[in-house]
């Protein structure tokens, strides 16, 4: 038996007020996908140097649920954010337009406690609480925070270190080469 099969599946609205309450405790499953600008996010717009015409995120979300023999169907989210945004490069301290990715997996469940005692060794996906009026936009915002890189830069090279920057040779302070995701960097120490 497929739950999927019997259950309406919603389209999510675009409109960023609707998506931060979402009901996840629906007998439904969703999908959606659009653009949000950075005015939009409050909490990346704290983070942006500036806001060019292209800057905002493109986004999409799928929901479905899974079944495990002798449990309750469980709803897994399937997030995709593509976006590009403007940050004070740490080098030579201009605006620096990066494009940034994510992809992220969750499972919808019922309580705090439940989520607490979610399997740590699970790398592939994350719990979040579900509610009649869950925000999904707040969890976009998280997503394209910790996307964004602890110290952006321009492309090495492509710009000149400001004086009073960690220019070259500032080796503790050095950044890596490409933004890292922190839950990436657990998921590669696990594999070692
Ligand atoms: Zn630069």
């Amino acid at each position: 038996m497929n739950r999927n099969q019997v259950l309406p599946q919603v389209e999510l609205s675009t409109d960023p007020m609707a998506l931060s309450r979402i009901d996840f405790c629906a007998p439904q499953s969703y999908q959606g996908a659009g653009f949000l600008e950075i005015s939009a996010l409050p909490r990346v717009a704290e983070e942006a140097s500036g806001v060019e015409s292209e800057d905002g995120f493109h986004w999409e979300v799928k929901t479905h649920f899974t079944s495990s023999p002798g449990s309750e169907p469980q709803q897994i989210l399937k997030l995709t954010l593509k976006g590009r945004i403007h940050l004070v490069c740490q080098s030579c301290l201009q605006d620096c337009g990066l494009d940034l990715a994510q992809e992220s997996r969750f499972v919808m469940v019922a309580t705090e406690e439940e989520a607490d005692a979610f399997p740590i060794e699970d790398d592939q996906q994350e719990p979040l609480v579900a509610s009649q009026h869950f925000d999904l936009l707040g969890l976009i915002e998280d997503e394209i925070l910790l996307s964004i890189p602890l110290i952006p830069k321009h492309p090495k090279g492509a710009c000149q270190p400001h004086a009073s920057s960690f220019g070259e040779g500032g080796e503790s302070l050095d950044a890596p080469e490409k933004p890292q995701n922190p839950f990436n960097i657990l998921k590669n120490m696990k594999k070692n």
